[in-house]
């Protein structure tokens, strides 16, 4: 079987946002898979805000985008992954993959019916699970806790606010419109709030929640944080997991620094990668589906049409069009 495999690759670094100049569709002729060798075919794409910095640090001007793929085995000469199983892999922006098994993993043998596969992209995949380490493993967050989320509408962000309310916590969540806002409001966040129109960020920060907050679920960076940890209380923590505000600087933002109001709140602030907790990633992927076949985990996708318009799908994300999991959808 001649298989024609399509990719996107990084024409140069970005310099600030994105341009479409800066991707190169590519097409290639793929090769025969070896033994152990299976053949995949993307079926959802996903495009994250990761991908932005880690374009910087981990790739070369020429190399296929970074990213991860929703992908059937169409071919197979690896006993482990049988012709029509669907995996997670790491191949990047690719429609068609010769794949040595080691980049790949099975999606959940007894992945539900009326559950998409995209998901595994979503709530029940990487930004799911970063949402509840985040939640869990950095914050400890406990009943009764007060929790702060920015990009709240966004993959991780919905997800972390869903988490804290089964936990039995008050949610306040900040996102940039009114529809995204009215979504939060309908997933059970106590408070929401666009942070584009408020006339003071302090003053949105003290109206959902005069008492402060005892976590902060980090995606923001920049000006938001600066604001958000003044509103900690004593002892809070701060889960430190993206600054999207901050990926498409090319002069670096500065100040005010934190440093008065951690000493004097005693707060606790850490960084932290998804990958982390690796080893819990089963589990927790049977939990976060768990509370989704029980109606408490919402999942809504932005789901863009065609992998041509990948660059599109990726570009529009950063720019914030996208309520829940933005998702390329590319062969049905
Ligand atoms: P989202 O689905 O939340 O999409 C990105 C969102 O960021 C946009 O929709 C937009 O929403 C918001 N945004 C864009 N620019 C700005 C800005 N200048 N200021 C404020 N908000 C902005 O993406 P994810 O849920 O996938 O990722 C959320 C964060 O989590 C990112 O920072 C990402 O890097 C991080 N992350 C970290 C991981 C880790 O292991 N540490 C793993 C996965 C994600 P809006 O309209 O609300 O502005």
């Amino acid at each position: 079987m001649v298989l024609q495999a399509k990719s996107w690759v990084l024409k140069q670094h970005f310099e600030g946002f994105p341009k479409v100049s800066d991707f190169q569709l590519k097409e290639e002729q793929l090769p025969e898979p070896r033994d152990g060798e299976v053949v995949l075919e993307a079926q959802f794409l996903s495009v994250d805000p990761y991908m932005r910095p880690f374009s910087r640090v981990r790739m070369q001007p020429g190399d296929v985008m970074i990213g991860t793929q929703v992908a059937k085995v169409i071919q197979s000469n690896n006993p482990s992954f049988p012709v029509g199983c669907h995996v997670i892999s790491r191949c990047g922006w690719r429609t068609h993959t010769v794949s040595d098994g080691r980049d790949i993993t099975q999606v959940l043998a007894d992945w539900p019916q009326n559950v998409p596969l995209s998901h595994a992209l979503g709530a029940i995949g990487m930004p799911g699970l970063t949402a509840l380490y985040g939640l869990e493993e950095v914050c400890a967050i406990k009943p009764g806790e007060t929790l702060l989320v920015n990009a709240a509408a966004g993959a991780v962000g919905s997800v972390a606010g869903q988490i804290a309310k089964i936990k039995g916590c008050t949610v306040v969540g900040s996102a940039g419109s009114d529809d995204k806002v009215a979504y939060l409001k309908e997933l059970g966040f106590d408070q929401a709030f666009n942070y584009k129109i408020v006339s003071s960020l302090e003053e949105a920060l003290k109206n959902a929640s005069p008492e402060g907050y005892d976590c902060y679920f980090e995606n923001v960076g920049g000006h938001f944080s600066s604001v958000a940890i003044s509103q900690m209380k004593a002892f809070g923590r701060i889960a430190v997991c993206g600054g999207i505000s901050l990926y498409n600087d090319t002069i670096p933002q500065t100040g005010p620094y934190p440093h008065l109001p951690m000493i004097f709140k005693q707060l606790k602030m850490e960084g932290f990668l998804v990958g982390r907790w690796e080893h819990k990633n089963k589990e927790s992927l049977r939990r976060l589906l768990t509370w989704m076949q029980e109606g408490k985990l919402k999942c809504r996708e932005h789901v863009t049409d065609g992998f041509k318009n990948m660059p599109a799908a990726f570009m529009g994300m950063l720019q914030g069009e996208n309520i829940g999991k933005a998702i390329v959808k590319v062969f049905q």
